[in-house]
């Protein structure tokens, strides 16, 4: 068997893997990034919004390329019809834009290259290597030939799915509440807004939200995510969102382009992501906001945070959990907070009925909220329904 030998395996070339090997790669290491796919970032499993605050923070610059749709604003709606329409004025930074995610994938995994990682596509990691207890590599199959890849460490970049992290003994199981199964249509020919994204919320979509996420002029992605356990009889996540459809004139002549489906977790995150030899990024760690699903932020922030880690371990050698216990403090002090209490806020949505969300929305309306986020709107709610925000107050 063929045995290629590095400093850093990364198994996964979405984005957490691509930071992660191109910060590894610019730490000097000697990297190798695998796809098992045989094209980066496609076939398509997101609804490809981001906000814009956080890419600076990682240091990717927008691309005329991958950006399909800046938006002015968004639109946050319940089920009732009681809408809200939020600003660049207010939204600052956290107005977004709508990528074109295999493009922008692709992006990233080029500026891996071009700082040194090597890519080997069609490669797809099928076990963890141990010795004497040690994990010392991976096994893959690379355009059908099983190859050995010895590396000093391995990174766990395969997303939601992750064997990797299960293979090497890190409990990632989910509960079946921390789990939205999401699907998702572009579709043409339909009335909506160019440049304000759209949220609803409530009983149609229990347990999540419904997005419409333009893409041009009357072209949009058009999805739902629902908790599982919440949807009543034997209805799922199509019955929902093709009854959302039916009922808004909106889509009255829309057609169909593509269709797409897939699951996110929403959990806060896991005890630990990393153990001797081996870290987990993006997905694969859980590290995903539990209330909007978003996870391309947290994948990128996660890989360049084990990028650096690991070019500086690379310099004792030593990577030990221990010797990796900076990769753990710099997500946690960045993220852990948000994640533990947007998780907390998702498991409270989750319980209100429409008639409240609609007060909530009509609250926001009316409230004086100058920067519009996550958490200034729970700020807002809970100096009037405090009750929503009962066993995470202390985090707003
Ligand atoms: C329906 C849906 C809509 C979403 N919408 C948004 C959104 O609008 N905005 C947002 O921010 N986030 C969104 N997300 C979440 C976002 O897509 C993920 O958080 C993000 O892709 C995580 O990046 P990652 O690099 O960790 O994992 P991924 O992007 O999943 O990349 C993992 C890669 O690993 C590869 N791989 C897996 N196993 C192996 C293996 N054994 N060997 C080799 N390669 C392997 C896969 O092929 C894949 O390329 C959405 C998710 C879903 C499902």
């Amino acid at each position: 068997m063929r045995t290629i030998t590095c400093d850093a395996v990364i198994v996964g070339a979405g984005p957490a893997g691509s930071m992660a090997a191109k910060f590894c790669a610019q730490g000097g290491m000697d990297v190798i990034l695998l796809e098992k796919k045989a094209e980066i970032g496609a076939p398509l499993r997101c609804a490809e919004g981001v906000s814009k605050s956080w890419l600076d923070e990682v240091g990717i610059k927008p691309e005329a390329s991958w950006v399909r749709a800046d938006m002015k604003g968004a639109i946050i709606k319940s089920t009732k019809g009681t809408s809200y329409q939020l600003d660049e004025s207010k939204a600052g930074n956290e107005v977004g834009y709508v990528l074109e995610r295999h493009l922008f994938d692709k992006a990233l995994a080029r500026d891996a290259a071009n700082a040194g990682a090597k890519i080997m596509m069609r490669t797809a990691c099928t076990g963890i290597i141990r010795e004497g207890g040690k994990i010392v590599g991976i096994k893959a199959k690379s355009m059908g030939e099983e190859i050995e890849i010895r590396a000093k460490v391995v990174v766990a970049a395969d997303g939601y799915e992750s064997q990797v992290a299960r293979w090497a003994g890190i409990d990632t199981n989910l509960k079946l509440s921390d789990i939205d199964s999401c699907i998702q249509y572009r579709m043409c020919n339909i009335d909506v807004a160019p440049d304000y994204c759209e949220f609803v919320i409530g009983s149609a979509a229990p347990g999540g939200y419904i997005w419409v996420f333009p893409k041009g002029e009357k072209i949009a992605n058009v999805g739902i995510g629902v908790a599982g356990q919440l949807c009543t009889g034997k209805a799922d996540a199509k019955m929902y969102l093709d009854k959302w459809i039916a009922e808004d004139p909106r889509f009255k002549n829309g057609q169909i382009l593509e269709i797409m489906g897939g699951f996110v977790s929403t959990c806060p995150g896991l005890d630990s992501a990393v153990d001797d030899n081996i870290v987990l990024v993006g997905d694969a760690a859980r590290i995903i906001d539990p209330i909007t699903g978003g996870g391309i932020c947290h994948a990128c922030r996660t890989g360049m945070y084990a990028g650096k880690v690991l070019s500086e371990c690379n310099k004792t050698g030593d990577f030990s959990k221990k010797a990796l216990q900076p990769y753990e403090k710099l997500w946690r002090d960045r993220m852990e907070d948000k994640l533990f209490r947007n998780w907390m806020a998702k498991e409270k949505l989750a319980t209100l009925d429409d008639e409240t969300i609609d007060e909530l929305i009509k609250l926001i309306k009316t409230s004086d909220i100058k920067n519009v986020t996550v958490y200034n709107l729970l700020k807002a709610i809970k100096e009037k329904f405090p009750q929503v925000v009962e066993g995470f107050e202390d985090l707003i």
